[in-house]
């Protein structure tokens, strides 16, 4: 990546990609960090056009572009404004709606989220076992039952669930999360997600819930009943109630509704910048621009079924 690139204000940001041109030489050198390549054929001997706008593979021939085969695929829109979504999504604690993105980077209400969601994407953590002490629990977020017609209320108090959306998290104490939208609270559903996300040995500490029971065979498992010891010594879940926190707060505050379709990849934004809490922000920034490259496009089809 070209060297003098830093930030640590929007106005320095917005300085340095001054232009299209620099934005595209910047995605460039992303795009292309480990040797370039032809995103048609995968081939690795390819010409750009004079002007560098272009690029032909030696061996399909076929014609690209940067963007071509990234989220920011079949979009007209300019790389700058992708990387002004990227530096309000990837940046911010608490997220920013959809709607405001749009008025901040100059599109239309349906464009910004649109880029919202595929830069969310682009935000979706694939690392390996979380390790060492892991704070695991589960949450309901959403629902709010008293806007609802009486007749459907009813009928969602007789589920247990009144509306809202379970969610599990897992943490390791000073490190990552790993959290996402699970279908109950029923043993067999938390005690998988465990098995997948955490490694055997760690010392994994939980509530009271039964649906944990068991975990003793593969783990170090202290569960925690609230009602008799709260917070006792290293024994607590501080870390991964701080996250629910931070992450309802978004939820009442920025993004209102969030539909259970969608709080996946909410959360795996939120995630995304807890993880990187301690990075410096054109670090983080690049992080997601280089997953950017990574992604495969999410047609929009596929976000508005
Ligand atoms: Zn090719």
């Amino acid at each position: 990546m070209k060297t003098g690139f830093e930030f640590n204000t929007l106005t320095e940001f917005t300085d340095y990609f001054k232009d299209e041109e620099t934005c595209r030489k910047h995605f460039a050198a992303i795009r292309f960090r480990n040797g370039e390549y032809c995103p048609h054929c995968g081939h690795t001997t390819i010409y750009t056009f004079a002007g560098g706008k272009r690029y032909r593979c030696a061996k399909c021939k076929q014609d690209f572009t940067i963007k071509t085969g990234t989220v920011f695929g079949e979009s007209k829109l300019p790389i700058r404004k992708w990387f002004i979504a990227i530096y309000l999504l990837s940046t911010t604690s608490k997220g920013i709606s959809s709607v405001q993105l749009a008025k901040h980077v100059g599109v239309t209400q349906k464009t910004g989220w649109f880029m919202d969601h595929r830069i969310r994407k682009a935000m979706r953590e694939n690392k390996g076992q979380l390790f060492g002490t892991v704070e695991v629990d589960e949450t309901f977020v959403g629902g709010l039952a008293r806007n609802m017609h009486k007749s459907k209320r009813e009928k969602l108090n007789g589920s247990g669930a009144v509306g809202k959306t379970v969610v599990m998290g897992m943490v390791e104490r000073n490190g990552r999360v790993v959290a996402g939208v699970v279908p109950d609270t029923r043993r067999d559903t938390l005690q998988s997600k465990i098995y997948k996300h955490v490694e055997p040995g760690s010392a994994v500490i939980t509530d009271a819930l039964n649906a944990y029971n068991g975990l003793n065979s593969h783990f170090a498992h202290e569960a925690i009943d609230h009602a008799v010891c709260f917070g006792k010594g290293q024994l607590h879940t501080n870390s991964i109630e701080s996250f629910w926190a931070l992450f309802k707060r978004g939820y009442h505050g920025i993004y209102h509704q969030m539909s259970r379709k969608h709080m996946q990849r909410y959360l795996e934004e939120y995630s995304f910048r807890f993880n990187r809490r301690t990075q410096r922000m054109q670090c983080v920034w690049s992080d997601v621009v280089a997953s950017i490259t990574e992604t495969t496009q999410l047609p929009y089809k596929e976000l508005i079924a």
